[in-house]
């Protein structure tokens, strides 16, 4: 038996601004002002004669749920009815090409075979959550790696090199004069003059390598897979990318890099010590690489 609107509920359910919907098996059996709207139309029927059902505009492959993702041939109603594990949102795609997401609250009718479904636009709430999950682990200014991150690569890196006997090198990287940056151009150059250095760094490294902010203009670089000797040609490189570097935007920087690699009696801590006292060395000279082993 299918369940009939009446004029009354109809006028209630208009009043909502999300989304609502009424669905029997797989065909919508009534909707409210606000789905119309939503999606451009002046009725049921006007939307019936461009869409067969609501599901099949449900994107596909992006984490979210879809109706592909039924094994059987259940409707995705019951299917989502009997499934309260699985996630309730959908992401549909505007004609704009406007991704929206929505949450689906699903209630059965008591004794029809019906659902009313209630759209819940939680686009903003997932962007903000992604965001601010992103910055949870990257730096805010050069998006690279934040020094909370690189602990945990540098633990898992520390953990492999021990249980696969690799090479395992670390690079810290210190800008020369930087203060001299920011007092003669300010600190907003300064600013964007990181961020380039990032961006330079970055595109010199290979996938496997990890590449943090350490702090303020120091970053740190490890490079699995990598003894001692490598490590220092590839700091040398590194050093004489940015030494010969030219934007016209921005000044001329060199840096000092400190390099080691990790030996089978270290911790963590020792081999940071170490590379910190490679930096401090190269710091005599400054655009200078020294390794202590
Ligand atoms: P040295 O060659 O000995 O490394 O000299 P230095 O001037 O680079 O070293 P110091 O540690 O004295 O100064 C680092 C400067 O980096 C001071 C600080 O103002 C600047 N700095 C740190 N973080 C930022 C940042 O996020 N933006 C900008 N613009 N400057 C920063
Ligand atoms: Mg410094
Ligand atoms: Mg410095």
């Amino acid at each position: 038996m299918k369940y009939k609107i009446d004029d009354k509920i109809l006028s209630v359910i208009n009043v909502i601004p999300n989304p609502v919907i009424v669905v029997s098996n797989d065909e919508l059996q009534s909707v409210n002002s606000a789905f119309l709207e939503f999606f451009g139309f002046q009725s049921l029927e006007e939307f019936k004669k461009t869409h067969a059902c609501i599901d099949k505009l449900f994107a596909k492959d992006n984490g979210y749920f879809s109706p592909s993702d039924i094994v059987g041939n259940e409707y995705w109603t019951d299917y989502l009815f009997s499934h309260p594990e699985v996630s309730r949102i959908v992401s549909m795609i505007k004609d704009d090409n406007e991704v929206i997401n929505f949450e689906l609250i699903l209630k059965k009718i008591e004794n029809y075979s019906d659902y009313i479904i209630v759209f819940n636009d939680i686009t903003t709430h997932i962007a903000e959550k992604k965001e601010y999950q992103y910055f949870a682990y990257h730096d805010h200014l050069t998006k690279i790696y934040n020094r909370q991150k690189f602990d945990e690569l540098f633990l898992r890196a520390f953990e492999d090199k021990k249980r696969y006997k690799d090479n395992l090198s670390i690079l810290l990287i210190d800008i020369d004069h930087f203060k001299m940056v920011n007092d003669n151009y300010g600190h907003i150059i300064g600013d964007l003059t990181l961020v380039a250095l990032a961006g330079l760094i970055s595109k010199s490294l290979r996938i496997n390598d990890i590449f943090a902010r350490w702090g303020g203009e120091e970053f740190i670089i490890l490079l699995p897979r990598t003894d001692i000797e490598a490590a220092y040609t590839k700091a040398q490189e590194i050093r004489a990318i940015i030494e010969a570097h030219v934007d016209k935007e921005l000044p001329l920087i060199t840096v000092s890099i400190g390099v080691t690699e990790m030996n089978k009696a270290d911790t963590i801590k020792g081999c940071l010590q170490r590379v910190d006292k490679a930096l401090y060395l190269a710091k005599e000279k400054r655009n200078d690489v020294v390794k202590i082993i």
